[in-house]
């Protein structure tokens, strides 16, 4: 047995240190970029065993990001190496602290050659839960079907299901997206998303009332992000707003979604009280956002206690 099966595409990341148009930067440190191996390895960060899948290239940037993602204690034995295909890279261009523009290169990357046929019930089937983003499913039609299967396999195991929009509109129309959100929404236990894209799923604009549509007469625990005004959380029995954590100085905000998420699935499998829960998923993004790269700032389970603490001197 272990915690928490997901999939997806990572890149390798090009984030220059430099402010500057990408075509005047000569230095690109290299790191790396996915939403569902940053949500692995904030998991491992605070205590949990996770399983991450992915198809790679056959190349030297594939065999890094295996590497790296298994350097941080997730297990990346399923993950296949193709020569259809090379890795997907991601540039980042940042021409003011507001202003940041992305470049992908990952249209008919080795990951979006995933297929149902690589996920595998014996092993999916060991952990407790599935976490869903939003960006597998619009790589392409075979990952469409890929994370079909995934929750055909949750569900006949009886694995709880977490869904987090990730809505990328670089990747797929509108139309196609809320289509597929929606579909998957109506399998999910757990839904995170952002209020734009609850209001996105909806096409209602107030938070309570896109948390109870998403919900529907259905027994699920639906998660508003608020960004700096912290979450809403709605479920059966109970309900209530949880304040974000002040942030000194915002020093890269993407990537305070998937801490959230890592928040969120450590504490449901810790059986906490939902408002407890929500508050630590809180206080990850707070320190995500706080900290340069989507990895940087993921905390291990004593930091974050510290962070929350009333006596805490980290937030100064
Ligand atoms: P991402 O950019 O990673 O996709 P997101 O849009 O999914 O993020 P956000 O609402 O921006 O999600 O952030 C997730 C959580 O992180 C928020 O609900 C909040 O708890 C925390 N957070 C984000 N930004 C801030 C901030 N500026 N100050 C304090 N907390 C923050």
């Amino acid at each position: 047995m272990y915690d928490v099966f997901t999939f997806g595409e990572t890149m390798v990341l090009f984030q220059p240190e430099q402010m500057l148009p990408l075509e005047y930067v000569h230095q690109f440190p290299k790191r790396i970029g996915g939403a569902e191996s940053n949500v692995a390895i904030g998991l491992t960060r605070l205590g949990h065993s996770v399983g991450w899948f992915s198809k790679l290239g056959d190349d030297p940037f594939g065999r890094y990001i295996q590497k790296y993602v298994r350097g941080e204690g997730v297990d990346t034995s399923s993950c296949l190496f193709t020569d259809q295909a090379p890795t997907g890279l991601i540039f980042k261009e940042q021409l003011s602290p507001e202003d940041m523009n992305v470049y992908y290169y990952r249209k008919n990357s080795a990951a979006s050659l995933m297929e149902a046929a690589d996920l595998k019930e014996e092993y999916i089937s060991k952990a407790k839960i599935l976490h869903i983003s939003g960006i597998t499913p619009a790589l392409s039609d075979s990952c469409y079907e890929a994370v079909m299967k995934a929750i055909a396999i949750a569900k006949k195991n009886q694995m709880k299901i977490v869904f987090d929009p990730n809505l990328r509109l670089k990747l797929w129309s509108i139309e196609k997206a809320k289509k597929v959100f929606n579909e998957i929404a109506a399998y999910a236990d757990v839904i995170l998303p952002g209020l734009d894209e609850g209001q996105f799923m909806t096409g209602l604009t107030d938070v309570e009332e896109v948390a109870e549509a998403l919900m529907g007469n259905e027994d699920k625990t639906i998660i508003i992000k608020l960004g700096e005004k912290g979450a809403y959380y709605h479920t059966k029995n109970e309900n209530g707003y949880v304040e974000g954590f002040p942030v000194q100085r915002v020093v890269d905000p993407v990537g305070a979604g998937d801490g959230f998420a890592a928040g969120i699935i450590s504490g449901i499998l810790r059986k906490e009280p939902m408002e407890q829960v929500v508050r630590r998923a809180n206080a990850i993004g707070a320190m995500v956002v706080g900290m340069s790269g989507d990895i940087e700032g993921l905390p291990t389970f004593e930091s974050v206690e510290r962070f929350m603490s009333p006596d805490s001197n980290t937030r100064d």
